[in-house]
């Protein structure tokens, strides 16, 4: 008789305190430490990513004048970022309903795109509204996330199956969102993406667990998966998801500089609970099980693969010695970091805010007196190829996934079955 358990007595054995709650990463280094778990050792894995998202956007709604004074308002920008207002014109009611990318850069501040707005409202800090209405009346307003009546981040493709890595076969550098410095030519370093592991649709290959109204964390707060994301083909499977901007956490969130802009970070984490043995069996338990794609970066043609434990082993997070950061030096590192995590007194680097820190490795590999971060190398075409930077942030997912682990424990995270399973679409050729 294979193993089987129902979603009904999972729930009853978390509210009797006796429910076996794990993370991928606790569930890995288990098995690494010679431990043979089993199916009744396990009744839920929390799975978690934290990258860069492209998909994410920012749904308003708002209010910038006295009812029956303007029609509608037809231009919006929030802290320099164009908005799109609408879809619905809210006729002369002075409310604004708003989209605004997480990719669309600021036209008024320096290295600032939707992603660093996000966050900045979730840090509660006040933001400046420009509109104009149709009459061409101008409304300027400040505002903080409470005084808005709503304020969701939605993502149209989110948490895909991994990614790649990327190597630049051309002969001249490539300013590219795969990089943070120019991309160097002649196959010389790598970059990649993807959490391995502890990435979602990585333990749940088979969707038994989540789709269509699952519940799970978007930076921190309970949202929902509500269908599949754009380019979800089974392959490369990706979620769309909805989650309120008042309960999120700043830590995982925010904007990541490369080389060709910004782009938004985003995290997510969604429960896998264990109701059979072939669910169990789906469950990573290596780095080392999960492929890695290397492409070419202009062209995107494969040109090899490697594994996750090729890049993750343990090595999640950077180390930072202020001793080693001297007055006087030449530094190569002040304005380097994609998320503004230095803390900079009197020129020096003294301290890194680990709320900002994305663990990409841009700081260790420029200065590896004072940071340390084993980045890895890897043997391609007989050479060592080293991997220069990491543009998902396993420390940081691994965080949100203990998170997840909590709120079930303590019954502040219910677990739900799905209403429906997420539709693949054909591959765009
Ligand atoms: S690892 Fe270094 S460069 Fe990367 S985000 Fe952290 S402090 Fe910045």
């Amino acid at each position: 008789m294979p193993n089987k358990r129902k979603l009904s007595e999972i729930r009853k054995k978390i509210s009797s305190g006796t429910a076996n709650v794990i993370t991928v990463q606790e569930f890995i280094t288990r098995i690494s430490d010679g431990e043979h778990v089993k199916f009744e050792d396990v009744d839920v894995i929390t799975t978690a990513t934290k990258g860069l998202m492209s998909g994410i956007l920012g749904l308003f709604s708002f209010r910038l004048s006295a009812p029956k004074t303007l029609r509608k308002f037809t231009e919006i920008s929030i802290n320099g970022i164009p908005a799109f207002p609408g879809p619905c014109p809210n006729e002369y009611l002075g409310i604004a309903d708003l989209i605004v990318y997480g990719t669309a850069q600021s036209q008024s501040r320096k290295e600032y795109c939707g992603g660093s707005l996000f966050r900045e409202l979730v840090e509660g800090k006040p933001v400046e509204v420009l509109a104009k209405s149709s009459e061409g009346e101008k409304v300027e307003k400040e505002l903080t996330l409470e005084d808005m009546q709503y304020a969701k981040l939605m993502g149209t493709r989110q948490a895909i199956k991994n990614y790649n890595a990327m190597l630049n076969c051309e002969s001249y550098q490539v300013n590219t969102i795969f990089s943070c410095l120019p991309f160097e030519p002649d196959k010389s370093e790598l970059t990649f993406s993807g959490c391995g592991a502890l990435n979602p649709f990585q333990n749940d290959p088979e969707f038994d667990s989540f789709g269509v109204g699952s519940p799970l964390l978007v930076n921190g707060a309970i949202g929902y998966l509500i269908g599949p994301g754009t380019r979800n083909y089974i392959e490369k499977p990706n979620m769309m998801t909805i989650a309120p901007m008042t309960k999120m956490s700043p830590e995982f969130m925010g904007a990541f500089k490369t080389s060709y802009g910004l782009e938004p970070i985003c995290s997510i984490a969604i429960p896998i609970p264990i109701l059979s043995e072939r669910v169990f069996k789906n469950i990573v338990k290596s780095d080392k099980d999960v492929k890695l794609k290397i492409l070419s970066l202009v062209g995107r043609e494969k040109v090899g693969e490697i594994t996750y434990g090729d890049v993750w082993q343990n090595n999640f997070m950077m180390k930072f010695n202020p001793e080693a950061c001297r007055k006087g030096y030449d530094c190569n590192v002040i304005g380097k970091c994609p998320t503004d995590a230095f803390i900079i007194k009197d020129e020096l680097i003294v301290a890194i805010d680990r709320s900002r820190c994305f663990n990409c490795g841009n700081c260790a590999r420029l200065c590896p007196e004072a940071f340390s971060l084993d980045l890895k190398s890897i043997n391609f075409e007989g050479s060592d190829i080293p991997v220069v930077l990491r543009q998902s942030d396993r420390a940081g997912a691994i965080l949100l996934a203990e998170q997840l682990k909590k709120m079930i424990l303590k019954e502040e995270f219910q677990l739900k079955k799905p209403t429906g399973t997420l539709d693949f679409a054909e591959s765009i050729k």
